[in-house]
């Protein structure tokens, strides 16, 4: 019995593989044509002071309207774009179309757009993003540049990849480490870079009420951003309880459904300036 058992699970997880497998085929053909036909779009997410729930900016997450499945979310899209090699042209795309969006904002915003570390290997990243902040009249510095730790620690061109954010840096713009805390060797990365902000992922925010572990986790990466000067940006803030704590705890913004969800445009100039939300009892 258990044996048969065991041969209908395996049945059971190959028919899986090969389905997964079969929709990576096709979601990698399909991604190719994408960009040409218009299928992908940006959607912008508020990020607040957290004391003033002020929004200070928007950070650029893509989207992909596929023609038969509908909205498919970057977790899903991003590494076939990465491994297939089509994160370089998607990335470009959403640098340009970032910025062009961003032109119509109050000056007062700031930009923040993902890069992938493919981007940095197979473009001249600094000058890419130099060229159209400059068509676009967006100074540098309201533009931030984020990077997960996965970009900052590939072995492979790991001084390239510093080259370039330190470049950016001097022209002004300010480097992001993003989804801080879940990558390998993430505070060995801390110390040959200087990042203008750590944004604590949002799995530590998520359950730092509940669990004492990921609430210790969130107030050293606070102390840690005081002391290296960088800010500290806490991710997925969905509860005014979670916004309380971090607020207590010195967090200097926020970001979350709590404060925004992604929205296709800022939708009034003004209204985004002002704050959004009550502020929270203390
Ligand atoms: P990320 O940069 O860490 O972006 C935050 C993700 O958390 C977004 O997911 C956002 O929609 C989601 N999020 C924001 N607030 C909340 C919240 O309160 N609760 C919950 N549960 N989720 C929240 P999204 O848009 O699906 O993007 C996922 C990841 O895909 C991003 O993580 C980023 O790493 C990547 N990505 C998105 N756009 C781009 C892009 O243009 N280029 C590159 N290279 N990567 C991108
Ligand atoms: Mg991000
Ligand atoms: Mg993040
Ligand atoms: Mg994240």
């Amino acid at each position: 019995r258990a044996k048969n058992d065991g041969r209908h699970t395996a049945r059971f997880f190959n028919a899986r593989l090969q389905e997964e497998e079969s929709l990576r085929l096709r979601l990698s053909r399909d991604l190719e044509q994408a960009l040409a036909r218009d299928q992908l779009h940006l959607v912008f997410q508020p990020i607040a002071d957290a004391a003033s729930l002020r929004i200070t900016g928007y950070e650029a997450l893509l989207r992909w309207r596929h023609p038969d499945m509908g909205e498919i979310a970057p977790a899903t899209f991003i590494p076939i774009a990465e491994s297939t090699g089509l994160i370089t042209p998607i990335g470009g795309w959403v640098i340009g179309r970032a910025l062009a969006t961003a032109a119509d904002w109050d000056r007062s915003l700031s930009l923040a757009i993902n890069l992938s570390p493919l981007q940095f290997r197979d473009t001249n990243l600094a000058a890419q993003i130099e060229r159209a902040a400059a068509a676009h009249g967006i100074a540098l510095s309201r533009i931030e540049l984020e990077v997960s730790e996965s970009t900052t620690l590939l072995g492979y061109q790991r001084d390239a990849v510093l080259a370039t954010l330190q470049a950016l840096q001097a022209q002004g713009a300010r480097v992001v480490m993003d989804d801080f805390g879940t990558g390998h060797s993430s505070l060995s990365n801390l110390q040959d870079f200087t990042f203008d902000a750590i944004k604590i992922d949002r799995s530590f925010v998520a359950a730092m009420r509940d669990h004492p572990p990921s609430a210790s986790i969130v107030r050293a990466i606070i102390g840690l951003g005081r002391s290296m000067r960088s800010s500290i940006v806490a991710e997925g803030v969905e509860t005014e309880a979670q916004l309380a704590d971090l607020r207590r705890w010195g967090c200097d913004q926020v970001q979350g459904y709590l404060i925004g969800r992604p929205a296709p445009n800022v939708l009034d100039r003004d209204q985004a300036r002002s704050a959004t939300l009550r502020t929270a009892p203390r």
